[in-house]
């Protein structure tokens, strides 16, 4: 399986990191080695002073296809989470100052982990799904699929002119704005509506 990951798709979060928005969404990819292992504790790696935590929905797709119609999208997932797109601000301002791919600050081990999966059809509407993300308690992010640049079904269709989508590949959809530095004895919590299906442990 693969980790496609979509940046730059609410636009309260490129406003804070001084991003421009894009006519077509940036794509960027994870190694499954991102994935962290339920219940196991994320430790901060060494070569960074400054992870962010970005909280994002996460699908599953559920079939191959490729050249997907975006009318048809919606059959290609029924699975949805969220997850934490952890990320090494610092190295990444340094890679893109200079230019160069951000892979190595946004797919290092443990930089993906992903909720227990929920099925979409429990939803109301997959354009009104609410999320946030808890720090010991209080709420740090908070986000509505409504306010995404580019909806799930543009994404996929989007990703799947270029590579091929598999079952079990895994797309996260985006930030909404309030990232932020996680620190050693965090406890992250992430929500789709009232429901818990994450929890990190920052060590
Ligand atoms: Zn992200």
């Amino acid at each position: 399986m693969k980790i496609l990951c979509v940046g730059r798709n609410y636009s309260e979060h490129i406003k804070e990191l001084n991003n421009q928005e894009n006519a077509t969404p940036v794509i960027f990819m994870k190694p499954d080695s991102a994935l962290l292992q339920r219940r196991l504790p994320f430790f901060i790696p060494k070569f960074s002073n400054e992870i962010h935590h970005e909280l994002e929905l996460v699908i599953k797709i559920n079939k191959n296809g490729k050249n997907i119609a975006e009318r048809f999208a919606h059959r290609y997932f029924d699975e949805i989470t969220v997850g934490i797109d952890f990320t090494a601000r610092d190295l990444q301002q340094k890679l893109k100052s200079k230019g160069l791919p951000w892979e190595l600050s946004k797919g290092f081990d443990g930089s993906g982990p992903v909720g227990e999966f929920t099925a979409v059809h429990k939803l109301e509407s997959l354009n009104n799904i609410n999320f946030h993300l808890n720090i010991h308690g209080e709420i740090k992010q908070k986000g509505n699929s409504g306010d995404m640049i580019f909806s799930f079904a543009k994404i996929i269709s989007y990703i799947s002119e270029f590579i091929t989508l598999k079952k079990g590949d895994l797309i996260f959809t985006g930030t909404p704005a309030g990232v932020g530095k996680v620190n050693q004895g965090d406890k992250l919590e992430a929500f789709i509506e009232d429901k818990k299906l994450l929890t990190v442990n920052i060590k």
